[in-house]
């Protein structure tokens, strides 16, 4: 989709700050971050929500996970086995949720203490 701004990064269009790439998923770091670690997993493929691509691919979306979860460890967040100190897996979906850009991202949190229920 030329007007959105996750596939112009995908397509090379926009060059995101990029800390991980597989075939099928990137990351890379948020231009606002809101933690000391805040890195956005997203699909290659277009899809709008986590509930769209989790019903169009489930495949992808474990891939999703997989991803969220290999940041994490890559900046020191902790393992599937241990997670020490911990982050936080954040996704918005529609409006009242504040989700802005409409190609499912994962954001990855972390580097300092987070409280709950959020802001
Ligand atoms: P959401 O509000 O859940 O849709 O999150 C969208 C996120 O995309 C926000 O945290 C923005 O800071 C982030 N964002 C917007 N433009 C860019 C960009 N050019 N590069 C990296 N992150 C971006």
């Amino acid at each position: 989709m030329s007007d959105c701004l996750f596939c112009r990064m995908v397509s090379g269009e926009i060059a995101p700050d990029v800390v991980r790439e597989t075939d099928r998923t990137l990351a890379f770091r948020d231009v606002n971050p809101q933690a000391p670690t805040h890195v956005l997993v997203i699909p290659k493929e277009h899809h709008a929500t986590v509930g769209a691509v989790a019903a169009a691919d489930p495949q992808l979306a474990a891939e999703l996970l997989g991803a969220a979860q290999a940041v994490a460890e890559q900046e020191g967040l902790g393992t599937a086995d241990s997670p020490e100190p911990g982050w936080r897996l954040v996704t918005n979906s529609g409006p009242q949720a504040g989700q802005s850009v409409h190609h499912v991202h994962l954001h990855v949190l972390g580097g300092r203490g987070m409280t709950w229920p959020p802001g």
